[in-house]
Parts: structure tokens; C-alpha cells; sequence
């Protein structure tokens, strides 16, 4: 465990906590001293990390839950609330790529799962948190993403991209709201982030078809690094959910290796 712990006593709830930037940021969180609901909808996952962070001598707890219903978050928040006594870090950060194609051939099925997990999961997660959070104040980050503000060049990727951009209004809603309370919020934007985000990633046959030539510079990235690691984002996530980031609320972070600097 870190000598200086930066949430020490703080009680955490992770969406997606069983993969990925989620997993990574439970870790960090719980080494620094937080207690971590570790929430996924595949829970042998979760109850992998659960168990990481026990043997390093933290606080966990897995919980079965997929953020598109919101009974199963109401409960889970709900249960860490009554577990540990308090709620201060909200990381909203599950969340799926989804089907990947030509506008005109998405069907309403593919618009409502991405949107459902993504942009209401995110809703969900953050409503169902406030009654705790209001009365001594809290941080609540978003997963976003690049996509999210600018448009790049991976093709297909429109409901994706509609449902990080409603997470980033969203956001920006609910830090003005929730100020008074001195409820923070914020969301970071990654780029390309080596995860198993690929495993929720379903290209339609039909993709190479809108794969039109657009000029876009050599390089994905300034810093060329290539795709950024799940614990650089989790580095993030600790300085926006610990007290040193107390003037920061209504901001989107991004952290890509400068790519949305090359684009839109
Ligand atoms: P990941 O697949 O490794 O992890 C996502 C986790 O969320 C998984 O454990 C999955 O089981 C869980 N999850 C998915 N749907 C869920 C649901 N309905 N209910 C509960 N849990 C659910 O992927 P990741 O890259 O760590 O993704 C985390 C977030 O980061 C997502 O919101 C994603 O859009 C965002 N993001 C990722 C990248 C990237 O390049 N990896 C870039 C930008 C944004």
C-alpha cells in the first residue's frame, strides 16, 4: 500500500469495476484507502478484483449489477451505503462500444443498448448516488470519451459518439446543480486505451462501405506512445476523485496522447 493515501476513509463505487479502466481505477483507489463497491454485470470479474484488492490489504466488495437497470444500481448503492456508512467517489465508467456501421442500417435495437448502458446507466448511476453524496459533498466522474466532443475518424462509431457526447452535457448539468452541495463533477475523455473494450465491439458487415478517404494527419497521436494504459487513466481518476482536485467541477479531461489535438 502507498505511504501517503489520497482518498483514505472514502467510500468508492465503480461502474464497470471488473475490466479494464474501472478495474484499474478500483485498484488505485483502494490502495489509496477508499472502500470500493466494485460494480459489473459479469461478476466473476468483479469478484476477481474484489479479491486483488483484499490480498493488498484494501477493502472491496463486488456487486452484480448491469447499470441499464436501474432497481439493481438503486440497490447496490444502496447496500454499500448501509455496508460502509457513507458515499464520497463516484466513477460512472461503464460502458460498450457497441454496433459499429452505416447510420441508415442501425437498427433501434443497436441505438438502445449503447444508449441504455452508456448515457442511461450514467444517469442512473449518478441519480441514484446524490441523496448520499449532498449532505458533506463528494466527486462523481464520467467516462466519456474523445468521441465525446469532437468527431474522429473511426467510422460507425455514431451512436457511440451521441451517447459520450450526452454523457459530457450531462455532466456539465449536473456539476451546475450539484455545486451547492459541493458535490463535484467531472468527465474524463480517453483515446485509445489498451482495455477489453474490444469484447463489446460488434462491426456490422457492412462497415467497410462508409470507410470513405478523408485526410486526417499522419500520426495517431503527438506523443506517439501508441494506445495509453488503463492505470494512466486510473491516475486520472484518483486526482479528480481525491481533495486535490476540490476547485476542479464541470470539466472534461482528456487524456489521449494529445490525438484531439490532430482532429476535428
Ligand atoms: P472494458 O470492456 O475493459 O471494461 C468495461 C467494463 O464495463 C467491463 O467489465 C464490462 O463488463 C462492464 N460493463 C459493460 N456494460 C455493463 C453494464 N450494462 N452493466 C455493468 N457493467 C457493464 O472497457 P474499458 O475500455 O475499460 O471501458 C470503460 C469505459 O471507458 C467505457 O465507458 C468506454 O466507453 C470508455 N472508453 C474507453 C476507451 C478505450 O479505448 N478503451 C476510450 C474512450 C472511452
Amino acid at each position: 500500500m502507498n505511504a501517503a493515501k489520497r482518498v483514505e476513509g472514502k467510500v468508492a463505487v465503480v461502474t464497470g469495476g471488473g475490466s479494464g479502466i474501472g478495474r484499474a481505477a478500483a485498484l488505485k483507489l483502494a490502495a489509496h484507502g477508499a472502500k470500493v463497491c466494485l460494480v459489473d454485470r459479469v461478476m466473476e470479474n468483479a469478484e476477481k478484483v474484489q479479491r486483488q484488492i483484499e490480498q493488498a490489504g484494501g477493502t472491496a466488495h463486488a456487486v452484480e449489477v448491469d447499470v441499464a437497470k436501474p432497481d439493481q444500481l438503486d440497490k447496490a448503492i444502496q447496500d454499500t451505503v448501509d455496508r460502509w456508512g457513507r458515499l464520497d467517489i463516484v466513477f460512472a465508467n461503464a460502458g460498450i462500444n457497441g454496433t459499429i456501421g452505416p447510420i441508415e442500417n442501425m437498427t433501434e435495437n443497436d441505438w438502445n443498448s449503447t444508449i441504455d448502458i452508456n448515457l442511461k446507466g450514467t444517469y442512473f448511476t449518478v441519480r441514484h448516488a446524490i441523496p448520499h453524496l449532498k449532505d458533506k459533498g463528494g466527486s462523481i466522474i464520467i467516462t466519456s470519451s474523445i468521441n465525446g466532443n469532437r468527431v474522429f475518424s473511426n467510422f460507425g462509431f455514431s451512436i457511440y459518439s451521441t451517447s459520450k457526447a450526452g454523457q459530457v452535457a450531462f455532466m456539465q448539468m449536473a456539476a451546475l446543480e450539484l455545486a451547492q452541495y459541493k458535490v463535484r463533477v467531472n468527465a474524463i475523455c480517453p483515446g485509445a486505451i489498451a482495455t477489453n473494450i474490444g469484447k463489446n465491439t460488434h462491426p456490422t458487415p457492412d462497415l467497410k462501405e462508409i470507410q470513405i478517404p478523408v485526410e486526417f494527419p499522419e500520426g495517431d497521436q503527438p506523443l506517439q506512445e501508441g494506445p495509453g494504459s488503463a492505470e494512466q487513466v486510473a491516475d486520472l481518476v484518483l486526482f479528480l476523485a481525491s481533495d486535490e482536485s476540490f476547485h476542479i467541477t464541470g470539466t472534461s479531461v482528456y487524456i489521449d496522447g494529445g490525438e484531439s489535438l490532430l482532429h476535428g
